[in-house]
Protein backbone atom coordinates (compact mmCIF):
# COMPACT_ATOMS: atom_id res chain seq x y z
CA UNK A 1 0.00 0.00 0.00
CA UNK A 2 1.73 3.35 -1.00
CA UNK A 3 2.09 5.90 1.56
CA UNK A 4 2.22 9.71 0.79
CA UNK A 5 3.05 12.37 3.18
CA UNK A 6 1.52 15.96 1.83
CA UNK A 7 1.36 19.31 3.09
CA UNK A 8 -2.08 19.70 1.75
CA UNK A 9 -4.50 16.96 0.74
CA UNK A 10 -7.39 18.63 -1.13
CA UNK A 11 -10.95 15.99 -0.83
CA UNK A 12 -12.97 16.66 -4.14
CA UNK A 13 -12.03 18.63 -7.39
CA UNK A 14 -15.26 20.45 -8.20
CA UNK A 15 -14.53 24.23 -8.22
CA UNK A 16 -14.11 24.68 -4.24
CA UNK A 17 -11.24 22.01 -4.50
CA UNK A 18 -9.57 23.05 -8.20
CA UNK A 19 -9.65 26.54 -6.96
CA UNK A 20 -8.03 25.49 -3.45
CA UNK A 21 -5.44 23.45 -5.48
CA UNK A 22 -4.86 26.83 -7.50
CA UNK A 23 -3.80 28.61 -4.10
CA UNK A 24 -1.90 26.11 -2.42
CA UNK A 25 -0.30 25.15 -5.56
CA UNK A 26 1.20 29.19 -5.94
CA UNK A 27 1.99 28.49 -2.44
CA UNK A 28 4.16 25.72 -3.49
CA UNK A 29 2.68 23.47 -1.48
CA UNK A 30 2.43 21.13 -3.58
CA UNK A 31 -0.78 19.82 -3.13
CA UNK A 32 -2.92 16.78 -3.75
CA UNK A 33 -6.23 16.68 -4.72
CA UNK A 34 -8.26 13.44 -4.80
CA UNK A 35 -11.15 13.72 -7.94
CA UNK A 36 -13.60 11.48 -6.08
CA UNK A 37 -16.41 10.36 -8.14
CA UNK A 38 -16.73 13.14 -10.88
CA UNK A 39 -13.70 14.97 -11.86
CA UNK A 40 -14.97 18.86 -11.52
CA UNK A 41 -17.86 18.13 -9.43
CA UNK A 42 -21.30 18.87 -10.02
CA UNK A 43 -20.44 21.86 -11.64
CA UNK A 44 -19.21 19.33 -14.38
CA UNK A 45 -22.34 17.98 -15.27
CA UNK A 46 -23.92 21.21 -15.87
CA UNK A 47 -24.45 21.66 -19.79
CA UNK A 48 -23.54 25.56 -19.43
CA UNK A 49 -22.60 27.76 -17.04
CA UNK A 50 -24.13 31.35 -17.84
CA UNK A 51 -23.29 32.94 -14.39
CA UNK A 52 -19.24 32.60 -14.04
CA UNK A 53 -17.39 35.55 -14.22
CA UNK A 54 -15.09 36.35 -17.42
CA UNK A 55 -17.24 34.12 -19.83
CA UNK A 56 -19.91 36.60 -21.11
CA UNK A 57 -20.92 33.94 -23.85
CA UNK A 58 -20.86 31.10 -20.95
CA UNK A 59 -19.16 27.87 -20.68
CA UNK A 60 -19.75 24.64 -20.76
CA UNK A 61 -19.06 22.60 -17.02
CA UNK A 62 -16.94 20.37 -18.04
CA UNK A 63 -14.83 22.56 -19.94
CA UNK A 64 -14.46 25.26 -17.10
CA UNK A 65 -13.71 22.07 -14.75
CA UNK A 66 -10.93 21.30 -17.19
CA UNK A 67 -9.40 24.65 -17.48
CA UNK A 68 -9.81 24.76 -13.23
CA UNK A 69 -7.60 21.58 -13.18
CA UNK A 70 -5.05 23.12 -15.89
CA UNK A 71 -4.35 26.17 -14.46
CA UNK A 72 -3.68 24.02 -10.60
CA UNK A 73 -1.70 21.69 -12.48
CA UNK A 74 0.42 24.58 -14.09
CA UNK A 75 1.59 25.44 -10.78
CA UNK A 76 2.41 22.04 -9.19
CA UNK A 77 -0.55 20.84 -8.30
CA UNK A 78 -1.33 17.15 -8.51
CA UNK A 79 -4.36 15.87 -9.55
CA UNK A 80 -4.80 12.01 -8.58
CA UNK A 81 -8.16 9.51 -9.70
CA UNK A 82 -8.63 8.53 -6.51
CA UNK A 83 -11.53 8.24 -3.88
CA UNK A 84 -10.95 8.74 -0.17
CA UNK A 85 -13.38 6.48 1.72
CA UNK A 86 -12.10 6.95 5.47
CA UNK A 87 -10.41 9.96 7.39
CA UNK A 88 -8.82 9.97 10.90
CA UNK A 89 -8.58 13.66 12.12
CA UNK A 90 -7.68 12.43 15.56
CA UNK A 91 -4.06 13.45 15.18
CA UNK A 92 -1.72 15.10 12.81
CA UNK A 93 -0.50 14.28 10.57
CA UNK A 94 -4.41 13.28 9.52
CA UNK A 95 -4.69 9.70 7.97
CA UNK A 96 -6.78 9.86 4.96
CA UNK A 97 -7.35 6.28 3.47
CA UNK A 98 -8.04 5.57 -0.49
CA UNK A 99 -8.92 3.39 -3.15
CA UNK A 100 -5.29 3.36 -3.69
CA UNK A 101 -3.40 3.67 -0.61
CA UNK A 102 -3.16 6.36 1.97
CA UNK A 103 -1.76 9.47 2.41
CA UNK A 104 -0.48 11.48 5.35
CA UNK A 105 -1.89 15.14 5.41
CA UNK A 106 -0.52 18.17 7.50
CA UNK A 107 -3.40 19.83 6.40
CA UNK A 108 -6.80 19.02 4.88
CA UNK A 109 -9.65 20.02 2.45
CA UNK A 110 -12.82 18.71 2.65
CA UNK A 111 -14.34 19.43 -0.85
CA UNK A 112 -16.62 16.59 -1.20
CA UNK A 113 -19.82 18.37 -2.40
CA UNK A 114 -23.18 17.15 -2.42
CA UNK A 115 -25.34 15.01 -3.82
CA UNK A 116 -29.11 15.20 -5.39
CA UNK A 117 -32.04 14.59 -2.37
CA UNK A 118 -34.31 11.69 -3.91
CA UNK A 119 -38.41 11.85 -3.85
CA UNK A 120 -37.91 8.60 -1.49
CA UNK A 121 -41.50 7.44 -3.55
CA UNK A 122 -42.41 3.84 -4.48
CA UNK A 123 -40.60 3.22 -7.55
CA UNK A 124 -38.42 5.94 -7.74
CA UNK A 125 -35.23 3.71 -6.86
CA UNK A 126 -36.23 0.81 -9.32
CA UNK A 127 -36.67 2.95 -12.39
CA UNK A 128 -33.65 5.27 -11.68
CA UNK A 129 -31.74 5.27 -15.15
CA UNK A 130 -35.15 3.71 -16.85
CA UNK A 131 -36.59 6.86 -17.05
CA UNK A 132 -35.95 8.32 -13.73
CA UNK A 133 -32.52 10.47 -13.20
CA UNK A 134 -31.23 13.73 -11.48
CA UNK A 135 -29.02 15.08 -13.66
CA UNK A 136 -30.40 16.28 -17.23
CA UNK A 137 -26.76 17.14 -18.55
CA UNK A 138 -25.98 13.65 -18.48
CA UNK A 139 -29.74 12.31 -19.37
CA UNK A 140 -31.85 14.71 -20.98
CA UNK A 141 -30.09 13.09 -24.52
CA UNK A 142 -31.99 10.15 -23.87
CA UNK A 143 -35.67 12.04 -24.07
CA UNK A 144 -35.73 13.25 -27.74
CA UNK A 145 -38.85 13.49 -29.01
CA UNK A 146 -40.50 11.99 -25.63
CA UNK A 147 -42.39 13.54 -22.37
CA UNK A 148 -40.93 14.49 -19.66
CA UNK A 149 -41.64 15.65 -15.65
CA UNK A 150 -39.41 17.59 -13.86
CA UNK A 151 -39.98 18.22 -10.16
CA UNK A 152 -39.00 20.99 -8.53
CA UNK A 153 -39.44 24.80 -7.92
CA UNK A 154 -35.91 26.09 -7.18
CA UNK A 155 -33.42 27.27 -9.88
CA UNK A 156 -31.91 24.00 -10.91
CA UNK A 157 -35.49 22.67 -11.58
CA UNK A 158 -36.34 25.56 -14.14
CA UNK A 159 -32.40 25.30 -15.49
CA UNK A 160 -32.36 21.56 -15.89
CA UNK A 161 -36.45 22.14 -17.41
CA UNK A 162 -35.18 24.51 -19.95
CA UNK A 163 -32.06 22.22 -21.05
CA UNK A 164 -34.58 19.03 -21.56
CA UNK A 165 -36.64 21.52 -23.83
CA UNK A 166 -34.21 20.87 -26.43
CA UNK A 167 -34.61 17.32 -26.44
CA UNK A 168 -38.10 16.74 -25.16
CA UNK A 169 -41.69 17.40 -26.97
CA UNK A 170 -42.83 18.39 -23.58
CA UNK A 171 -41.24 19.23 -20.09
CA UNK A 172 -44.40 19.56 -17.23
CA UNK A 173 -42.63 21.00 -13.91
CA UNK A 174 -44.63 19.69 -11.32
CA UNK A 175 -44.30 21.67 -7.99
CA UNK A 176 -45.97 21.38 -4.46
CA UNK A 177 -46.71 24.76 -4.14
CA UNK A 178 -47.62 27.89 -6.22
CA UNK A 179 -45.04 29.99 -5.51
CA UNK A 180 -41.74 29.01 -7.21
CA UNK A 181 -38.17 29.56 -5.49
CA UNK A 182 -36.93 30.03 -8.67
CA UNK A 183 -35.26 33.42 -9.92
CA UNK A 184 -37.36 35.88 -12.61
CA UNK A 185 -35.32 35.45 -15.22
CA UNK A 186 -35.26 32.06 -15.24
CA UNK A 187 -39.33 31.51 -14.19
CA UNK A 188 -39.76 34.24 -17.46
CA UNK A 189 -37.99 31.99 -19.54
CA UNK A 190 -39.64 28.73 -18.93
CA UNK A 191 -43.44 30.30 -18.12
CA UNK A 192 -42.80 31.30 -22.24
CA UNK A 193 -41.60 28.44 -23.40
CA UNK A 194 -43.54 27.03 -25.88
CA UNK A 195 -42.76 23.22 -24.76
CA UNK A 196 -43.37 23.91 -21.08
CA UNK A 197 -46.20 23.52 -19.16
CA UNK A 198 -46.61 23.78 -15.43
CA UNK A 199 -48.88 21.92 -12.34
CA UNK A 200 -48.87 23.24 -9.13
CA UNK A 201 -50.08 22.28 -5.64
CA UNK A 202 -49.31 18.62 -6.62
CA UNK A 203 -46.68 16.02 -5.91
CA UNK A 204 -45.62 12.93 -6.87
CA UNK A 205 -46.84 9.85 -5.01
CA UNK A 206 -45.79 7.26 -7.07
CA UNK A 207 -43.04 6.24 -9.76
CA UNK A 208 -45.09 3.59 -12.18
CA UNK A 209 -43.26 1.12 -14.84
CA UNK A 210 -42.34 -2.50 -15.06
CA UNK A 211 -38.95 -1.86 -16.52
CA UNK A 212 -39.17 1.49 -18.16
CA UNK A 213 -41.31 4.40 -16.44
CA UNK A 214 -44.53 4.46 -17.67
CA UNK A 215 -46.40 6.98 -15.52
CA UNK A 216 -46.51 8.77 -12.05
CA UNK A 217 -49.70 9.16 -9.68
CA UNK A 218 -49.89 12.88 -8.57
CA UNK A 219 -51.74 14.12 -5.68
CA UNK A 220 -52.98 17.89 -5.24
CA UNK A 221 -52.23 18.60 -1.94
CA UNK A 222 -54.76 21.25 -1.99
CA UNK A 223 -57.93 19.41 -3.48
CA UNK A 224 -56.69 15.70 -2.51
CA UNK A 225 -57.43 14.70 -5.73
CA UNK A 226 -55.33 12.13 -6.88
CA UNK A 227 -54.65 11.64 -10.97
CA UNK A 228 -51.89 10.10 -13.28
CA UNK A 229 -49.73 11.44 -15.89
CA UNK A 230 -47.88 9.32 -18.46
CA UNK A 231 -44.31 10.22 -18.91
CA UNK A 232 -41.04 8.74 -20.46
CA UNK A 233 -38.74 10.45 -18.10
CA UNK A 234 -38.94 11.79 -14.68
CA UNK A 235 -36.08 14.40 -13.81
CA UNK A 236 -35.89 15.28 -9.87
CA UNK A 237 -34.48 18.18 -9.00
CA UNK A 238 -35.58 19.12 -5.19
CA UNK A 239 -32.03 19.93 -3.27
CA UNK A 240 -29.01 18.30 -2.14
CA UNK A 241 -27.75 16.96 0.74
CA UNK A 242 -23.94 17.23 1.47
CA UNK A 243 -21.53 14.58 1.54
CA UNK A 244 -20.35 14.43 5.03
CA UNK A 245 -20.48 10.88 6.10
CA UNK A 246 -17.07 10.19 6.33
CA UNK A 247 -16.56 12.79 8.89
CA UNK A 248 -19.38 12.45 11.02
CA UNK A 249 -18.37 12.08 15.03
CA UNK A 250 -15.12 13.89 13.88
CA UNK A 251 -16.07 17.56 12.86
CA UNK A 252 -18.76 19.95 14.00
CA UNK A 253 -21.99 19.76 11.29
CA UNK A 254 -25.32 21.44 11.66
CA UNK A 255 -28.21 19.34 11.88
CA UNK A 256 -28.54 19.19 7.84
CA UNK A 257 -25.11 17.43 7.69
CA UNK A 258 -23.34 20.12 6.50
CA UNK A 259 -19.79 21.38 8.04
CA UNK A 260 -19.70 23.96 9.92
CA UNK A 261 -16.70 26.36 9.13
CA UNK A 262 -15.63 29.75 10.61
CA UNK A 263 -15.20 32.56 8.22
CA UNK A 264 -12.22 31.42 7.88
CA UNK A 265 -13.27 28.27 6.33
CA UNK A 266 -11.90 26.45 9.60
CA UNK A 267 -13.72 23.64 11.01
CA UNK A 268 -13.62 22.91 14.80
CA UNK A 269 -10.09 20.56 14.01
CA UNK A 270 -7.17 22.74 13.77
CA UNK A 271 -5.65 22.50 9.59
CA UNK A 272 -8.86 21.00 8.86
CA UNK A 273 -11.16 23.01 6.10
CA UNK A 274 -14.38 22.54 4.45
CA UNK A 275 -15.52 24.83 1.29
CA UNK A 276 -18.00 24.62 -1.61
CA UNK A 277 -21.62 22.76 -0.79
CA UNK A 278 -19.99 20.50 1.84
CA UNK A 279 -20.00 23.63 3.90
CA UNK A 280 -22.74 25.92 1.63
CA UNK A 281 -26.53 25.40 2.18
CA UNK A 282 -27.22 28.47 0.76
CA UNK A 283 -25.43 29.67 -2.43
CA UNK A 284 -24.38 26.40 -3.97
CA UNK A 285 -22.34 28.67 -7.05
CA UNK A 286 -19.43 27.96 -8.68
CA UNK A 287 -18.04 31.46 -8.07
CA UNK A 288 -19.04 31.12 -3.78
CA UNK A 289 -17.21 27.46 -4.27
CA UNK A 290 -14.04 28.54 -5.24
CA UNK A 291 -13.70 31.40 -3.72
CA UNK A 292 -14.34 29.06 -0.55
CA UNK A 293 -11.81 27.10 -2.14
CA UNK A 294 -9.50 29.53 -2.42
CA UNK A 295 -10.40 31.28 1.20
CA UNK A 296 -9.36 27.77 2.99
CA UNK A 297 -6.00 27.65 0.86
CA UNK A 298 -4.76 31.12 1.89
CA UNK A 299 -5.75 30.01 5.70
CA UNK A 300 -3.82 26.54 5.46
CA UNK A 301 -1.17 28.44 3.61
CA UNK A 302 -0.52 30.71 6.88
CA UNK A 303 -1.55 27.76 9.22
CA UNK A 304 1.05 26.00 7.65
CA UNK A 305 3.94 29.52 7.89
CA UNK A 306 2.73 29.77 11.43
CA UNK A 307 3.41 25.61 12.61
CA UNK A 308 7.04 26.04 10.78
CA UNK A 309 7.40 29.73 12.77
CA UNK A 310 6.86 27.87 15.60
CA UNK A 311 9.31 24.58 15.52
CA UNK A 312 12.19 26.22 13.63
P1 LIG B 1 -33.87 24.71 -3.76
O1 LIG B 1 -33.74 26.14 -4.09
O2 LIG B 1 -33.76 24.28 -2.34
O3 LIG B 1 -35.27 24.25 -4.34
C1 LIG B 1 -35.73 22.96 -4.12
C2 LIG B 1 -37.16 22.88 -4.65
O4 LIG B 1 -37.60 21.55 -4.51
C3 LIG B 1 -38.11 23.78 -3.89
O5 LIG B 1 -38.96 24.41 -4.80
C4 LIG B 1 -38.83 22.80 -2.99
O6 LIG B 1 -40.18 23.17 -2.76
C5 LIG B 1 -38.82 21.53 -3.78
N1 LIG B 1 -38.83 20.36 -2.93
C6 LIG B 1 -38.01 20.07 -1.89
N2 LIG B 1 -38.29 18.88 -1.36
C7 LIG B 1 -39.34 18.40 -2.06
C8 LIG B 1 -40.10 17.21 -2.00
N3 LIG B 1 -39.85 16.24 -1.10
N4 LIG B 1 -41.10 17.04 -2.89
C9 LIG B 1 -41.36 17.99 -3.82
N5 LIG B 1 -40.68 19.14 -3.94
C10 LIG B 1 -39.67 19.34 -3.06
O7 LIG B 1 -32.82 23.78 -4.54
P2 LIG B 1 -32.08 24.03 -5.93
O8 LIG B 1 -33.03 24.42 -6.98
O9 LIG B 1 -31.25 22.82 -6.11
O10 LIG B 1 -31.14 25.27 -5.63
C11 LIG B 1 -30.28 25.27 -4.48
C12 LIG B 1 -29.44 26.54 -4.46
O11 LIG B 1 -28.61 26.58 -5.62
C13 LIG B 1 -30.30 27.80 -4.50
O12 LIG B 1 -29.69 28.75 -3.69
C14 LIG B 1 -30.24 28.20 -5.94
O13 LIG B 1 -30.42 29.60 -6.12
C15 LIG B 1 -28.86 27.75 -6.35
N6 LIG B 1 -28.80 27.47 -7.81
C16 LIG B 1 -28.56 28.52 -8.63
C17 LIG B 1 -28.50 28.35 -10.00
C18 LIG B 1 -28.21 29.53 -10.87
O14 LIG B 1 -27.98 30.62 -10.34
N7 LIG B 1 -28.21 29.42 -12.18
C19 LIG B 1 -28.73 27.08 -10.56
C20 LIG B 1 -29.02 26.02 -9.70
C21 LIG B 1 -29.06 26.23 -8.32
P3 LIG B 1 -40.55 24.40 -1.81
O15 LIG B 1 -40.25 25.62 -2.62
O16 LIG B 1 -41.98 24.20 -1.55
O17 LIG B 1 -39.70 24.26 -0.59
Amino acid sequence: MAENHVKVLILGSGPAGLAAALYAARAELAPVVLTGMQLGGQAALTHTIENYPGFPEGVGGPQLGELFQKQAENFGAKVEFDMAHEVDLSQRPYTVKTDSGEYKADTLILSTGANPIHLEIPGEVELTGRGVSYCATCDGWFFKDKKVVVVGGGDSAFEEALFITRYASSVTLIHRREEFRAGAILQNRAKQHPKMNFILDTVVTEVVGSDKLESLKLKNVKTGAESTIETDGLFIFIGHSPNTQMFKGQLAMSDLGYVIVNDKMETNVEGVYAAGEIADPHFRQVITSAGMGAAAAIQATRYLEEQEAVHS
